[in-house]
């Protein structure tokens, strides 16, 4: 492969997994020089491939600040994201614009065995890319997010799943269906992605992103990259054990944050009237403030990112749970981080599974696509 098709492939991938981007940004975020990426745009403008938007000024403002950002063309490559949580599969189809072409839910049952799940959740990603009637050879890859510890290699988990049990789910036939590179992880992991590159946390380089959906997950990213151990990745926050004689958790022990804040455990609010919902919310707030404190007063991450169950009831819970967290300082002398909600998104954890399975296959798709040119 050619220099300019490496460059090439790069910049494409970079203009999908990331918002529009202008040269000069291109050039430092991929560590080629100006002229390379200069060179290199020119004929994927005029192929088509790559668009010019309406020159902008940059944020820091004076003279010759003016950039003009770039994007792809829609329809130059797809990819498909899916994800499990709780009682629901999830499954869309993005175009090179991030953009959901066509996507569905679909409601689990608790009762079925590992197998008819499975088939289900096959026939869902197949259902919605025919639904998104894009040509199959533009399906670039396919991103999956799993609960629970999901393994190293592979497509497997073992976690919790309705009606709370732990399972061993291999994924592998869902997951490789489409005969695409495919790629999985767990939950909170897309997310954050998600969140990372074109939701809250873009340009923060260090922030705690939670999600609180039928179980209890959090991330730590630094320096703009998730912290873990040299190859293996948990996140399991809703088992820290912080309450002496706690109800009886999933995983055995007592205690866990998981009993009192996960939405496994979140009593239906539907029915609920605004006080009893206050004192839902204010016990539970209590908890969860609990073990973000106990994450700040070690990392001081200067950003809480929560997204999942509590983000419908945002305007009520926030309050409840910025004042659990002051009280979990005492009179330690620690900066605050700012508490974020993430918007409300359907198919944000697929959306940032499919994401990552981009910045993972997307070169090598790109680099494909230009040699048969
Ligand atoms: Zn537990």
């Amino acid at each position: 492969m050619n220099t300019y098709g490496q460059v090439a492939a790069r910049i494409l991938t970079h203009l999908v997994t990331e918002s529009a981007c202008c040269r000069r940004d291109l050039a430092q975020v991929l560590h080629v020089s100006k002229a390379s990426v200069s060179r290199t745009v020119a004929p994927l403008l005029d192929s088509g491939l790559v668009h010019e938007g309406d020159p902008v000024e940059r944020e820091e403002g004076g003279p010759g600040r003016r950039t003009v950002p770039l994007s792809v063309r829609p329809d130059c490559a797809y990819l498909v994201g899916t994800d499990l949580e709780g009682g629901l599969l999830r499954a869309c189809v993005l175009n090179a614009c991030r953009e959901v072409v066509a996507g569905e839910l679909y409601q689990v049952d608790g009762t079925w065995p590992v197998d008819r799940l499975l088939q289900e959740w096959r026939e869902l990603i197949e259902r919605v890319v025919e639904k998104a009637a894009v040509p199959r050879e533009r399906i670039a890859a396919l991103g999956g997010g799993l609960p629970g510890v999901v393994a190293h290699r592979g497509f497997s988990t073992r976690a919790v799943l309705p009606p709370g049990h732990w399972t061993e789910l291999d994924a592998t036939e869902p997951l490789t269906t489409l005969g695409v590179p495919s790629t999985v992880a767990n939950n909170v992991l897309c997310v954050s992605e998600f969140e990372q590159r074109i939701g809250m946390a873009q340009g923060e380089p260090a922030f705690l992103s939670i999600l609180a959906r039928y179980g209890l997950g959090a991330v730590l990213y630094v320096d703009g990259r998730q912290l873990a151990g040299s190859d293996h990745f948990a996140g399991e926050f809703g088992h820290m054990r912080l309450f002496e004689d706690g109800p009886l958790c999933s995983c055995g022990k007592r205690g866990c944050l998981d009993v009192r804040a996960s939405g496994r455990t979140l009593p239906d609010m539907t029915d609920l009237g605004y006080a009893e919902r206050q004192s839902v919310l204010r016990d539970r707030a209590q908890a969860l403030g609990c073990g973000i404190a106990n994450m700040v007063k070690m990392f001081q991450p200067p950003m809480v990112l929560l997204n999942g169950v509590y983000t419908p009831y945002g305007e009520q819970f926030r309050p409840l749970l910025a004042e659990a967290i002051e009280g979990e300082f005492g009179s330690l002398p620690l900066a605050r981080p700012r508490l974020v909600f993430g918007q409300q998104v359907e198919y944000k954890t697929a959306i940032g599974a499919a994401l990552r399975a981009g910045v993972q296959f997307l070169p090598q798709y790109f680099a494909d696509q230009l040699a048969e040119r």
